[in-house]
C-alpha cells in the first residue's frame, strides 16, 4: 500500500472594494483574495496549513498583504454601502 501526500493551494475571491491604489494611483476595483494552503491525501485537500489574505489591484496587479481582520472589515464595508 502506498499513500500520496501533497499540498494544494487554492485562491478565492471574497470581496471587491474600490479605493485609490498605492501602486498605480488609480481609483479602481481591488480584489480581496483568500489563499489557503492545505495538506492533501490522494489529491483531496484535508488539513489547512495556512490561510492568508491579500488585496490585488485590477488595474496594475499590485498585491498588498492583508490581515484576516482587514479582510473581514472589507466585507462589513461593502455591506454598509448597499
Ligand atoms: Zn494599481
Amino acid at each position: 500500500m502506498f499513500l500520496i501526500f501533497g499540498n494544494s493551494i487554492s485562491e478565492s475571491l471574497i470581496n471587491v472594494v474600490a479605493f485609490i491604489c498605492h501602486f498605480c494611483g488609480q481609483n479602481v476595483p481591488q480584489n480581496v483574495m483568500k489563499r489557503s494552503n492545505r495538506i492533501s491525501l490522494f489529491f483531496i485537500p484535508l488539513i489547512p496549513l495556512s490561510t492568508k489574505y491579500h488585496n490585488r489591484c485590477t488595474n496594475c496587479g499590485g498585491v498588498t498583504p492583508l490581515t484576516a481582520e482587514q479582510a473581514k472589515n472589507s466585507l462589513a464595508w461593502s455591506e454598509s454601502r448597499r
